[in-house]
């Protein structure tokens, strides 16, 4: 099946940040892979912003350089075609906080020929510089009604400040104007989830408490703070993931079926799922500190970032409850961390057991489970329990029903796009459907910060954790003490 591309409007695109990590890991590899597949088209045009001296063709060999070293396998690219990319790279020497490159960037800007292009600004920059961006787009006459702002996580540091920075945006920018990117949102399962449960009969009458017995979701990352150590110290799991990717994909699989797939439809259903999460008691999270690896090459936690006395957590495990008529009564169990066995992120649906097994008690029980996986092989498994192949009775075995989606799809849906692809396109077509409103982000903190004030109160210590392990084994009797388990975190 041919996967069908559809140009995007003419676009400029200003990356604010663009000599940084995440522009050049990420966004410019992105983009260019919608420039090899025609959906960015050469009548459009980005312009990298940051304070370092370079001139346009430095710049341009930069970029070269990062999409060599970042760039994706896969998809079609022929030659020539990073020549006529480049082609559409520009680059202003400019200062978030000050006035330098600002009259040259609005000049550039005005000066780019060529017809009415979108204009979108991508704040790929610390956060301490958004409101910044925000207000000098504005004093320099760019951030006019066709504007649109692509604001970077971390959204905040709590409820005040996402509500203060909310506000310096607003006095600049219409809400539909701001696209507050998470991109797990752009991952294709995230999205395929919806996709299995409002265009399928087969899972949504299921899909409650009636039927599930629990539900799973697993970031597992196996690096630790290197290089952001500064902020994570000031941030750990529950702020850093917990708040933001682990809520989002939360929201995607408790919410309610939205009346359409459209951005306000599918952010009303999101918001009512983070009001209604109950507070989490002290005895329902568990919170870890990595300890040095055995070799003693990788330091631990605390060596990390420099601070014996660090009560940060690196691992955060919990069980939640959502309190409506769909979930009552079925809990969330939420984990994420550092230096773990492996780097994997995935959604586990448990079902409940059959409720009478016409096998006798000698097959064992058995239940479904349907995994969503995001990382780092993005796709979904139903675990379906059959009879053991053979003679000797009837034995019951748990097997995945295959559901590769290259087999039904053909070779084409091997290549998955990057997230940042996606959600960069969606900006341009101004659709807001994966990006997160104002008040989701708000709501998120105002369950997140008691919970957080509550650790501070008791001084609590987080535990150790051995490197390269599922975490702490407080985090497994979390489960135990309900007669569940966790699932093997997989390679
Ligand atoms: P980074 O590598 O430190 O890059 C920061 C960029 O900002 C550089 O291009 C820097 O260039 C520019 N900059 C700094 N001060 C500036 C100023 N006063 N005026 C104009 N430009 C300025 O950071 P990053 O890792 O790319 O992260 C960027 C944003 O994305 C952050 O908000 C981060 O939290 C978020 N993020 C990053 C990742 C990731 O994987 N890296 C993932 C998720 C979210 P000059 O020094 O030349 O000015």
């Amino acid at each position: 099946m041919a996967s069908r591309v559809i140009p995007v409007d003419p676009f400029v695109l200003v990356i604010f940040g663009g000599t940084g990590d995440l522009a050049r890991r990420k966004i410019l590899p992105a983009l260019f892979r919608r420039f090899c597949d025609g959906q960015m088209e050469d009548n459009s045009a980005i312009i990298g912003a940051a304070r370092s001296d370079l001139d346009t063709a430095a710049y341009r060999q930069m970029v070269r350089e990062a999409i060599v070293e970042f760039g994706q396998e896969g998809g079609s690219c022929e030659a020539g075609t990073m020549e006529a990319f480049l082609e559409t790279v520009h680059y202003v020497s400019i200062d978030a906080r000050g006035e330098t490159g600002w009259s040259e960037l609005a000049g550039l800007l005005d000066k780019l020929p060529g017809e009415e292009r979108v204009r979108a600004f991508y704040f790929s920059v610390g956060p301490s510089l958004f409101g910044d961006l925000a207000e000098r787009l504005h004093c320099h006459g760019m951030a006019g009604s066709e504007a649109r702002i692509v604001v970077e996580k971390p959204f905040g540091h709590d409820l005040g400040t996402a509500k203060a920075l909310n506000k310096t945006l607003a006095q600049h920018f219409d809400e539909s104007q701001i696209y507050r990117i998470d991109h797990y949102l752009g991952k294709e399962t995230v999205q395929n989830l919806m996709a299995i449960r409002f265009a399928n009969m087969l899972f949504e009458p299921l899909w409650n408490a009636q039927y599930i017995d629990h539900i799973q979701i697993t970031v597992a990352e196996t690096v630790g703070v290197a290089g952001r150590e500064d902020y994570y110290d000031h941030a750990g799991a529950m702020r850093d993931m917990v708040q933001n990717h682990i809520m989002q994909l939360l929201c995607l699989i408790a919410m309610e079926p939205p009346a359409k797939f459209e951005p306000d439809a599918v952010r009303d259903e999101k918001l009512k799922v983070i009001r209604a999460l109950e507070d989490v008691p002290a005895k329902d999270i568990v919170r870890g500190q990595y300890l040095e690896s055995d070799d003693g090459s990788k330091p631990g936690f605390r060596e990390h970032v420099q601070n014996p006395e660090s009560t940060t957590e690196s691992f955060i495990a919990l069980k939640l409850h959502i309190s409506n008529w769909r979930w009552a009564g079925t809990p969330f169990y939420l984990r994420t961390g550092k230096r773990l066995k492996s780097r994997t992120s995935e959604i586990a649906v448990v079902f409940k057991d059959a409720p009478h097994s016409i096998f006798g008690a000698e097959a064992g029980r058995h239940c479904n489970i349907l995994t969503i996986v995001l990382q780092p092989n993005e796709g979904i498994e139903l675990g379906v329990t059959i009879k053991e192949p053979g003679p000797g009775g009837m034995r019951l075995v748990d097997v995945p029903l295959d559901m590769t989606f290259s087999e039904a799809l053909g070779p084409e849906a091997e290549f998955v796009p990057d997230a940042y692809e996606r959600l960069i396109m969606d900006v341009i077509r101004g659709n807001q459907t994966l990006f997160m409103r104002g008040d989701e982000v708000e709501a998120a903190w105002a369950w997140t910060d008691p919970i957080i004030a509550e650790w501070g109160a008791r001084e609590d210590t987080p535990v150790a954790y051995d490197s390269g392990s599922s975490g702490p084994v407080e985090a497994l009797a979390l489960m135990h003490r309900d007669g569940r388990r966790w699932r093997e975190i997989r390679k």
